[in-house]
């Protein structure tokens, strides 16, 4: 891993671990993957698996700062919610807005320039 996949990794691990301290996730583990070899996405979640996938090609110096204020709490917000939330009927709903906010994050389906899910 260089230098900006390391610092990705590290961020999504203490925002995961906000998360424990706020929800109820029990051992449930998520695994993060600095390497998306999908050119078409800054960053994946995938509720099968429980992946989050971080396209670190879209990651110049400058968009450090977004991963880190936005896309990063966008994405484990989405696996947290999923835990917490089953039953929430839209992936953007306001299940995910709230557990996006808990975390530092801003609650907004897009963030510019930068596609993911
Ligand atoms: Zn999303």
């Amino acid at each position: 891993m260089n230098r900006i996949e390391r610092t990705i990794v590290k961020e999504t691990e203490r925002v995961i671990k906000v998360a424990r301290s706020i929800y109820p996730m029990g051992t449930r583990e998520i695994v993060v993957v600095p390497k998306l070899l999908d050119y078409r996405y800054a960053a994946l979640a995938s509720f099968r698996v429980k992946t989050i996938w971080f396209n670190t090609m879209y990651c110049n110096t400058k968009n450090l700062d977004l991963f880190i204020s936005e896309l990063i709490p966008h994405e484990v917000a989405h696996l947290v919610s999923d835990f917490v939330y089953p039953d929430a009927k839209h992936i953007h709903g306001k299940e995910w807005k709230e557990v996006c906010t808990e975390l530092g994050g801003i609650p907004k389906q897009w963030i510019k320039g930068l596609v993911h899910h």
